[in-house]
Formats: C-alpha cells, sequence, structure tokens
C-alpha cells in the first residue's frame, strides 16, 4: 500500500524528523491564502519562498513541473492551476499520465546539499539495509547506475535493528560535520523505527537536506522536503492508523473492485482477458498466450475456490477494460470439481451475455462432466470454444483474436 507525500510527512514528523510545515488543498482558490499563512508562519510576508507539490502516488514530479518554488500568492495560484488543470506524466506514471486531485502547500527551504535516505529489505543479504548517498535529490537508480561508490548501504542487525553507531558512521561517511551529525543520526534512527513500527517495504526521504548557515543555525538544518512510504499488503491488518491513510482515488478502479471481490487482479496493455485460479497458473497463461503470439490484458488470479460469484465479478471486470477481444478462462480443479466449476462459469457468462470469444480450458477432478456441461452450452454461447489443453487454449484464443 501506498500513502501521499503529506501523510508520510505527517508519519516522518511523529518519529521525531523535522519536516518543513505544511498545508493540502484540493482547489486553485485555497492556494493564495494557503501561500500567504505558509509564508506567515515563518515569519515572511509576500515574496517568502514556499513550495507548491502535486500529490500523487508517483515520483519524478520535480523533473513534470509538478514542483514549483513560489514567491508570491499569484504564483502559488498559477503553479496550483497548472497541476489542477494538467495531467502529470513522469518516467513513473506511463504516457497516460495521472490526474492530480491534491496539492500540499510546505514551506520553502534553501538548500545547501541534497542527500539520499532509506530503509528497505535486501533479499541478497536478508536483511533490512539503510541506503543512504550524498548524490541526493535526483534518481537514485541512476546514481546507482553510473557511481555505485556513491551509495552507502548499512545491513541491519534482524534483532537490534539499526544501532547508534551505525547512524553516526554514515552519517560522517554522507560529509556531515559539527552539530548535523547529531541531527542526521536523528533523522536515520526515527526513519529506521517507522520502517519497522509499520511494516513498510520502502520508508525513503529523497532528499533529505541540509540548509545554509545562519545566525541562529551556524551548522545548518537537517530536514526531510519529501517522503515516501509503502507497506507491506500482508501486514496493513495490524496497523489501522496506516489503513485510514488509504487513498481509493489513487487506484485503479478495476483493480479496486477486484480486491474487494478477493480478486488479485492486475491490468496489463495486451487485448486478451485472462481468467484463472492460482498465482502460478495465471503466469503460466500469460507466458503461454504470448508464447502463441498474444498480449495478455491482465493478469486474473480468482483463488482456489472459484466461486461462481467470483467467477461472475471477474468476467464483469475483464470485460470493463475496452480492449479485451477474446477471454482464455483456464481453471483447474483440484479441490474443487470441475463440474460445479463449468457451472459457474456458464452461468456466469450468460447472466454477463458474451460478444467475444471465449475458450475454456478445465483440467482436474471430475474433468469429464465439467465439459460435458460446457459442450451442452455451446448453443446458448455461441462464442465459447473448449480446449483439451493449455497450449490448444492459447492457440484457439490467440487465432479468435487474430
Ligand atoms: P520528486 O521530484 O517527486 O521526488 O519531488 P521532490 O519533493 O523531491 O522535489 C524535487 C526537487 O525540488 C528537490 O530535489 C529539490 O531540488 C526541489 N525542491 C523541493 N522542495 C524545495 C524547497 O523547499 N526549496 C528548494 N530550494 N528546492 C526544493
Ligand atoms: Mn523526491
Amino acid at each position: 500500500m501506498k500513502i501521499h507525500e503529506y501523510q508520510a510527512r505527517d508519519l516522518l514528523r511523529s518519529y521525531g524528523v523535522p519536516v518543513p510545515p505544511g498545508e493540502v488543498i484540493t482547489s486553485i482558490e485555497q492556494a493564495a491564502p494557503a501561500y500567504k499563512a505558509c509564508v506567515a508562519e515563518a515569519g515572511l510576508g509576500e515574496g517568502g519562498l514556499a513550495v507548491i507539490k502535486a500529490q500523487v502516488h508517483a515520483g519524478g514530479r520535480g523533473k513534470a513541473g509538478f514542483v514549483k518554488l513560489v514567491r508570491s500568492a499569484q504564483e502559488a495560484e498559477d503553479a496550483a492551476r497548472f497541476m489542477l488543470s494538467n495531467k502529470m506524466v513522469s518516467n513513473q506514471t506511463g504516457p497516460e499520465g495521472l490526474d492530480v486531485k491534491k496539492l500540499i502547500v510546505a514551506a520553502g527551504v534553501d538548500i545547501a546539499h541534497e542527500y539520499y535516505l532509506a530503509l528497505t529489505t535486501d533479499r541478497k543479504t536478508r536483511r533490512n539495509v539503510l541506503i543512504a548517498s550524498a548524490e541526493g535529490g535526483v534518481e537514485i537508480e541512476q546514481v546507482a547506475e553510473s557511481n555505485p561508490e556513491a551509495i552507502i548501504k548499512t545491513p541491519l542487525h534482524p534483532l537490534t535493528g539499526l544501532q547508534p553507531h551505525q547512524a553516526r558512521t554514515v552519517a560522517f561517511k554522507l560529509g556531515f560535520k559539527g552539530k548535523q551529525v547529531g541531527q542526521a543520526v536523528r533523522v536515520m534512527t526515527g526513519l529506521a523505527k517507522a520502517f519497522l513500527d509499520k511494516d513498510c517495504s520502502i520508508a525513503e526521504i529523497n532528499p533529505l537536506i541540509l540548509t545554509p548557515p545562519t545566525p541562529e543555525f551556524p551548522d545548518g538544518q537537517v530536514l526531510a522536503i519529501d517522503a515516501k512510504f509503502n507497506f507491506d499488503d500482508n501486514a496493513t491488518f495490524r496497523h489501522k492508523d496506516i489503513l485510514a491513510l488509504f487513498d481509493p482515488a489513487e487506484e485503479n478502479p478495476a483493480e479496486l473492485t477486484a480486491h474487494k471481490f478477493g480478486l488479485s487482479y492486475i491490468a496489463l496493455d495486451g487485448n486478451i482477458g485472462c481468467l484463472v485460479n492460482g498465482a502460478g497458473l495465471a503466469m503460466a497463461t500469460m507466458d503461454t498466450i504470448k508464447l502463441f503470439g498474444g498480449e495478455p490484458a491482465n493478469f486474473l488470479d480468482v483463488g482456489g475456490s472459484a466461486s461462481e460469484d467470483a467467477v461472475t465479478e471477474a468476467f464483469r471486470i475483464i470485460l470493463s477494460d475496452e480492449a479485451v477481444k477474446g477471454i482464455m478462462v483456464n481453471i483447474f480443479g483440484g479441490i474443487m470439481d470441475c463440474a460445479v466449476i463449468a457451472a459457474g462459469i456458464v452461468n456466469a457468462a450468460k447472466q454477463i451475455g458474451f460478444t467475444v470469444p471465449l475458450v475454456v480450458r478445465l483440467e482436474g477432478t471430475n474433468v469429464e462432466a465439467g465439459r460435458k456441461i460446457l459442450q451442452d452450452a455451446e448453443g446458448e454461447l455461441p462464442t465459447l470454444q473448449t480446449a483439451t489443453d493449455l497450449g490448444d487454449a492459447a492457440e484457439k484464443v490467440c487465432g479468435a483474436v487474430g
């Protein structure tokens, strides 16, 4: 599960990580007042620096023009108008882009240096790992490729987590000096604690910044100005506070419906809808479709039981994708009886009504009875074809789609 930056900023604050204050807005009219409130809070007036940032579940906003520094109420309003009326297209959104419905107006800060900081799980070492770099701000993947020595990886002990001496070592390696060291250590330990407490799959601050020296802060301040948290879906049941942050507006509507019915569905770019029971079988089905020259329109696992309700809903979801020109059903009756599954498929198909080719491959317990039910239904479902095995099914559906 993903959350918005403004939610991530709140979470960071609650773990003692300093983040500049900000306000969420949802309309152009709110931008000017929010700007004025924001600079006033910083003890400034018109001319004070603020930053307007799109709140979407994707990064790369800076380069896409969806993070803008502003110095007046007018500039704040112009930036808000641009972001709320254009789709954001970044290297993380795909060419169709994303609608922006929320923005934050936050206090702007002067930056002396940008750093990268994150916690995630390193599958190679089977440890959680703190990743830090003095080359922050930009995409870390690029740094990893062009300059891997610039990335400091610190594996964490499974029981003791991030130790203060580890955080201090990293702070020194990043080049922090004087009072900056203690501030950076506090940020790292706060981020590491949040990561563990909330069962994150990633907790990232990019950039972590150092501000230039001022009379009040002669060593500068270490602040987080962007944050990203992803959570392990298998653990959200024990984090009601995190679940409450879920924003359905950011999710694919078909995937949301699927989730409600206990289906695992992921939309893809092809034109052959797949309805399969079991994740491994779904992967094999997609591979086989590709082998016969087709392109799957989705990954869909209806689960082991493949009840009639689940199958009906699965058909609806697949057909809601206008790109779908054919459907391949691949069901293995293990504990389930193929006759029950076949009856479910036929009823669901009748209820929905098909115009696209439908190819069904059944295998497993009581398969003969299941195939008979499908054959008997061919009169009522003119686009239905039955297949003898996975290859046959993929060949038939690819042929039917053309
Ligand atoms: P992202 O592009 O989606 O990761 O958005 P970020 O929040 O990381 O912003 C992108 C870049 O905008 C940062 O790396 C900074 O260089 C710049 N930026 C963001 N906020 C501020 C700010 O308050 N002051 C200054 N000077 N630059 C900022
Ligand atoms: Mn960023």
